[in-house]
């Protein structure tokens, strides 16, 4: 069972992005927050840009 459900779906819909809700995409609440198993999802890449930029905004912070 799972712990976390998503307050903008309704059924299989995505009441924010008015359609199929479709976890990681863009616009998701979840894009670039959470790694997902499927490979193809943007969140992925956009999760690994957004830890790049925070691994060299931490280092820029050390200098
Ligand atoms: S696509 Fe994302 S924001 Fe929309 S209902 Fe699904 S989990 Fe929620």
């Amino acid at each position: 069972m799972s712990g976390w459900t998503c307050s903008y779906q309704i059924g299989s819909e995505c009441e924010l992005l008015k359609k199929k809700c479709d976890p990681g995409d863009k616009g998701c609440v979840l894009y670039g927050k959470a790694l997902f198993s499927n490979p193809q999802t943007p969140s992925n890449e956009a999760l690994r840009r957004r830890e790049e930029m925070e691994k060299r905004r931490r280092g820029r912070n050390y200098e």
